[in-house]
């Protein structure tokens, strides 16, 4: 062993090396394409792969809806035969997305007034969101993104250029914000495409990527994309959805997200609030935890957009000011993220304080 060696290793730094060398020979960009492809897509594989007993609550026309789709890597992470399981509550297509509830509608935080461009939401002043695909690894059945017309503000590169030229054109703006969809959906030639044209625009100073495929299809994070990420001359912040320790606690997942952290992305979380899942102080403090045991700083907790078919997430605002306060009250300040909602036509999301 060289002398260079033993001092790397005595620094720790070798066995961080390796885990990336382990990450390289095991991602491959092939790989998380089949992942997606062969991800479960029908209610009925679901039931049968989870070993669930028969429920009257499941749902084929909510799936018709909006449908069904859960990658292999996050279906392990789901106790077998457990409806009650809080991965499982995330995607599975239930008879209460069917009902009509006051005050749930289509578009609940006014996206479709924010659009500038095709695919370009401009709602909050220094920073513009760009959607970047319309599709993602898995489908969230609280998403408010259910009824958007993806289809129409589904970005290629042409819409790409137009966004650029609205990014030239506002110099107010010092940060994107790629969103979807997933970007990371997109293949990485896509992605350095944008990245390289958005990194040409002299007044943006970070790139920042929302998404939730580390968590949801780890294997996506290939040496190809973190070798993308770690040219980009602007420094990238990563904020993760992740609403359940549970969804953190795998090999892949922790891979996944030591391998950009030492390709230098700024991990952050966001959650969202959602009945049977994370709604008590216990799963969001035992988020918390987790997130910071692998160096993720909790950054929102979002309450629940009231979008059509999904009411039976919601936790009123005033259960969720208490919950606030009690985690507050148990665990250090950085464990406590911000309690946000979306308000249609405010200049940033509202901060929900913890007494009202
Ligand atoms: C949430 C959101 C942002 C980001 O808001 P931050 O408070 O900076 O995280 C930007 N644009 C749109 C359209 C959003 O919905
Ligand atoms: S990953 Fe995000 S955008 Fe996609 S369905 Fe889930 S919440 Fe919606």
């Amino acid at each position: 062993m060289t002398a260079v060696k033993k001092a790397l290793m005595i620094t720790g730094i070798i066995e961080k090396n390796q885990t990336k060398i382990t990450i390289q020979s095991m991602k491959t960009n092939n790989q998380w394409q089949q992942a997606l492809a062969t991800a479960v897509r029908d209610p009925l594989v679901l039931v049968d792969l989870l070993q669930l007993p028969p429920l009257p609550a499941l749902s084929l026309a909510a799936a018709e809806q909006f449908s069904l789709l859960v990658p292999h890597s996050y279906l392990q992470r789901i106790r077998l035969g457990d409806w009650h399981d809080p991965l499982l509550r995330q995607v599975l297509p239930m008879s209460d997305e069917l009902q009509l509830v006051d005050g749930f509608g289509i578009d609940p935080v006014g996206d479709s007034a924010a659009m500038v461009a095709e695919g370009v939401l401009h709602k909050y002043n220094s920073r513009v969101l760009l959607i970047s695909t319309a599709a993602c690894a898995i489908h969230c059945r609280y998403c408010f993104r259910r009824h958007f017309p993806y289809a129409e503000a589904q970005a290629g590169r042409d819409q790409w250029r137009v966004a650029c030229d609205y990014l030239a054109a506002h110099p107010e703006v010092d940060e994107v914000i790629l969103s979807g969809g997933d970007p990371l959906v997109l293949s990485d030639q896509r992605l350095q495409w944008l990245l390289q044209a958005l990194a040409k625009q002299p007044h943006l100073q970070r790139i920042r990527i929302h998404t939730r495929l580390p968590i949801v299809l780890p294997e996506r994070i290939t040496e190809g994309l973190l070798q993308l990420l770690q040219q980009t001359s602007m420094p990238i912040v990563m904020v993760l959805h992740a609403n359940h320790a549970q969804e953190l606690d795998a090999v892949d997942v922790k891979q996944a997200i030591q391998a950009l952290q030492l390709s230098g992305v700024l991990l952050l979380n966001q959650a969202v609030l959602l009945r049977g899942v994370n709604d008590s102080v216990a799963a969001l403090r035992a988020l918390s935890e987790e997130l910071i045991a692998q160096r993720v700083l909790p950054y929102y907790l979002h309450l629940l957009d009231k979008v059509a078919g999904a009411a039976h997430f919601e936790v009123p605002e005033d259960e969720a000011q208490a919950l606030m306060a009690r985690l507050r009250a148990e665990v250090s300040g950085y464990l406590v993220p911000q309690l946000v909602k979306e308000v249609a036509y405010e200049a940033s999301k509202t901060p929900v304080m913890p007494f009202g």
